[in-house]
């Protein structure tokens, strides 16, 4: 799965119209032929789910200047992806989902319970307390390089910009 952000503008993708401080906006990540696309949207031109191939969407807020920076977006827009995953046999889709288990296991919204073998594949057995009910995610025995690289890939495309400045925050 690749991961498309657009880079070049830190405004709406509608109208172009920069976001200001404090001002709240809307994220939304769109599912293009296995690729994900985050395009922010202001307000005025946000509309709901007026694109098919929209895949989740969040709410945001431009932090003040003068706030520290929220690492990571709230773990509901994990949670949001982590069940609209499910059931894709796509690989990639796959690898993603259970790249997010392990963050929100890390985040202590899941609990790991244990392992299954199933007809040769191998599945995570997670407790989620909050609807106290297990579920059951495949494990594509990803290396720990790669569940690196697809955990940093999706925090950037998740938090951008914010993540960016705070990277910068930190350097000093
Ligand atoms: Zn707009």
């Amino acid at each position: 799965m690749e991961w498309k952000i657009n880079k070049g503008s830190s405004g709406c993708a509608s109208c172009n119209k920069g976001f200001c401080e404090e001002e709240e906006y809307y994220s939304a990540l769109f599912d293009e032929n296995n690729n994900f696309i985050r395009r922010d949207f202001c307000a005025s031109c946000w509309n709901g789910s007026k694109e098919g191939d929209l895949f989740s969407f969040w709410k945001t807020k431009v932090p003040r200047k003068d706030k520290p920076v929220q690492r990571f977006v709230n773990t509901d827009v994990f949670l949001d992806m982590f069940n609209r995953l499910e059931g894709n046999s796509e690989i990639q889709q796959r690898n993603l989902r259970y790249v997010i288990a392990l963050y929100l296991i890390r985040k202590k919204i899941f609990k790991l319970r244990s392992l299954n073998k199933q007809g040769g594949e191998e599945f995570i057995v997670l407790y989620y307390p909050k609807e106290d009910r297990e579920l059951s995610v495949f494990n594509p025995n990803l290396k720990e390089e790669e569940i690196e690289s697809i955990t940093s890939e999706m925090s950037q495309l998740l938090n951008y910009p914010y993540l960016e400045h705070e990277v910068l925050h930190n350097a000093d």
